[in-house]
């Protein structure tokens, strides 16, 4: 059975009291029900703040990128190695902030994605179109070329992957995919992983997902979970997403 994964996204938010309130809240609150995980991946300079609120409980932690190169002369950049030395079990790549601002191409994604399973790390591959695609009605060949870099470059690894689906338009916007919406893509991801192998991967779904629609997402046969992102800073909601 395929497991059941929340992930929040800090995005660029945080401050050291503010993370030790949120940090310590969530894993209060987390009780860990067979078969679910929960995990934050939170901005670099607070992995340390991360691995020390949460090695003793059973909320995950991660990063939200990582470099595609191991080692050197990559200002600027931090390594999947480095990752692993601050106990990160998830590293987001591809996230569409990252695609969209920071020049992240599929072909950059697919090597991020590489740099993580070769060091241990699971990374949570996000794809997902832009309203314009959508309105093309090019939805289906954009997440599906966004999901064959990724799933070529884990090779035999491809069940250590966690796929989020995260349509463009509905992040941090407010705007939901509807559940039949987000199934409809869910499935023809599902169908691509599986045909590659990858029956067993985690299928999130992430845009605007706070305590009041994850039920109904959640729900849905191929959806096993969520990236959340605001309401991943407000401790009450997002453990009642986890919950959902
Ligand atoms: C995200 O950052 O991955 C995200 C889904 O953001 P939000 O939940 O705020 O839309």
């Amino acid at each position: 059975m395929r497991g059941k994964l929340v992930v929040g996204n800090w995005k660029m938010n945080g401050g050291l009291a503010a993370n030790a309130a949120l940090l310590s809240a969530i894993a209060a609150g987390w009780n860990a029900p067979t078969g679910r995980e929960l995990a934050v991946c939170v901005p670099y300079p607070y992995l340390a703040q991360a691995q020390a609120a949460l090695s003793e409980t059973r909320v995950a932690w991660g990063a939200q990128d990582v470099s595609e190169h191991e080692a050197g002369a990559y200002t600027g950049e931090v390594s999947a190695r480095m990752l692993v030395e601050f106990g990160c079990r998830y590293a987001i790549v591809g996230h569409s902030e990252r695609r969209q601002y920071f020049g992240d191409t599929d072909a950059i994604v697919a090597a991020k994605a590489r740099a993580a399973l070769a060091t241990g790390i699971t990374p949570i591959a996000c794809v997902g179109e832009t309203l314009a695609e959508r309105e093309q009605g090019v939805t289906e060949a954009v997440v599906l070329r966004q999901i064959d870099a990724v799933v070529a470059a884990a090779g035999a690894d491809i069940a250590r992957l966690v796929v989020a689906y995260e349509p463009v338009w509905a992040i941090g916007t407010g705007r939901t995919a509807s559940p039949a919406e987000a199934q409809v893509v869910h499935a023809t991801l599902r169908a691509r992983l599986t045909s590659a192998g990858g029956q067993s991967v985690p299928l999130l779904y992430g845009g605007s997902v706070k305590a009041d629609n994850a039920a109904a997402l959640f729900a849905m046969t191929d959806i096993d979970g969520g990236l959340i992102g605001g309401a991943s800073l407000k401790a009450g909601e997002f453990l009642a997403i986890a919950r959902a």
